[in-house]
């Protein structure tokens, strides 16, 4: 009866990691980005794989099929902590999980070979606690991406790795170096529950995750203007476009000169990829408290939150004379570029955004009439007129 009711809950186990296996096949082929649901994937097949060659074991024992079990066993778990590592830095470390299954297997597997499998077992349930709680720290150390289902992974593989950890004290109480059969106690029943109910809760907290991941994706790309990686309009409207901004702070609009000519000239991708170098060129000139943004076409707007009178018109320079002296290989030509700048500081009041961009733009303009390549700084009583006669209207 004790070996029926173990056989089922080994095979409510394989059904289990079987049925995860293909939930994370699943998530991965809706978003093929996501590789490390492909490699936990595969980890879990190898688990999966090392239950069945367990379950025989358990009915027949034998040396072949205890290393088999061992080596399926060990090399999934390694891979299951790879995938761990992969969704924490997006990069799967080969190396190290090559070096977990070797290491796993060097420790279990001589006494194995010895005739102590007692001692292998005790070895075995030991490094998989150990892969566990290291699998565990992964998901805990990238937490902040998606706290509430990351933290239930993590207290999951924890649970499954104290499983491990009472198997193999049970199996040290014991004290016995020879088995000659699969270990067969309370806390391998233990073990194999906990393992069932924590690969149900992996699976759906794993679908969590991905949801979570693709949902934080689509907020990111929804702000973000493709070409350039730069923030959107819309991004820097909903930033600053609610409230006046604050005395000290300076709008600062770019407009790339002839840019027409630029994609008549050389094309549209050598276009394209000049936006994209005006873009580096702005943010290398840019402080985290401001805001660098795309406004559309060749058209490119700085806001800086506390600056100085004068402050403004420096950072201009540094980028107008930095994006004018920058050479652009493209296909063996060299393109260069030009870029022509307004600028409004609010200094004294706090005025609406709009009457800022307006004051910044009528300077712009005032730039390009007065011969492109250069700043004009827009008079702030312009922009306080504009303001003005928006609300009277
Ligand atoms: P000015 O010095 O007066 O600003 O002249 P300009 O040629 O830069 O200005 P104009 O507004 O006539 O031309 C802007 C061009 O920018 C036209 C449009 O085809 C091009 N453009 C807009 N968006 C993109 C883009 O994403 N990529 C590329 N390559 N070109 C773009
Ligand atoms: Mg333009
Ligand atoms: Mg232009």
């Amino acid at each position: 009866m004790q070996t029926l009711d173990y056989s089922s809950l080994l095979l409510a186990l394989g059904v289990s990691a079987t049925c995860l296996a293909i939930t994370l096949m699943g998530s991965w082929l809706a978003r093929r980005t996501e590789t490390f649901l492909l490699t936990c994937t595969f980890g879990l097949v190898l688990v999966v794989a090392g239950i069945f060659v367990y379950s025989l074991y358990v009915g027949e024992p034998g040396l072949g099929i205890g290393l088999a079990n061992f080596a399926l066993l060990l090399s999934g778990f390694s891979v299951i902590w790879g995938a761990a590592y992969q969704f924490r830095t997006g990069r799967l470390p080969r190396g190290l999980v090559g070096l977990r299954m070797v290491a796993a297997m060097a420790i279990v597997i001589p006494p194995m070979l010895v005739g102590f499998d007692g001692l292998a077992f005790i070895f075995e349930n030991l490094v998989i606690a150990i892969l566990l709680l290291e699998t565990a720290r992964e998901y805990w150390r990238g937490r902040q991406e998606a706290p509430v289902p990351v933290m239930g992974i993590t207290a999951l593989y924890t649970l499954t790795s104290i499983s491990f950890m009472i198997c193999a004290a049970v199996l040290i109480w014991n004290g016995k170096r020879v088995l000659g059969a699969a270990p067969n106690n309370w806390a391998e029943d233990l073990s194999l529950a906990i393992c069932i109910a924590g690969m149900t809760g992996i699976g759906a907290l794993s679908l969590a995750l991905h949801q979570w991941r693709l949902a934080a994706r689509h907020r990111l790309d929804a702000i973000t203007d493709p070409l350039t990686g730069l923030l959107n309009r819309r991004a820097l409207f909903d930033l600053h476009g609610e409230r006046p901004v604050d005395a000290s702070t300076a709008v600062i609009l770019f407009d790339v000169d002839r840019f027409k000519t630029v994609n008549d000239q050389y094309g549209h991708a050598v276009g394209d990829r000049v936006l994209k170098a005006f873009a580096d060129v702005l943010s290398a000139n840019c402080r985290t408290v401001d805001t660098a943004a795309r406004l559309g076409g060749e058209e490119f707007a700085l806001v800086l939150r506390g600056v100085l009178p004068g402050r403004a018109e420096i950072i201009a320079e540094r980028v107008r004379s930095s994006f004018e002296a920058r050479e652009m290989n493209c296909d063996g030509k060299v393109v260069k570029c030009t870029v022509s700048v307004g600028v409004v500081t609010a200094s004294g009041q706090p005025l609406s955004f709009d009457a800022m961009l307006s004051g910044a733009d009528n300077a712009l303009y005032a730039a390009k009439r007065g011969g492109r390549n250069r700043i004009e700084v827009g008079s702030y009583l312009h922009a306080v007129a504009s303001d003005a006669s928006r609300s009277a209207s």
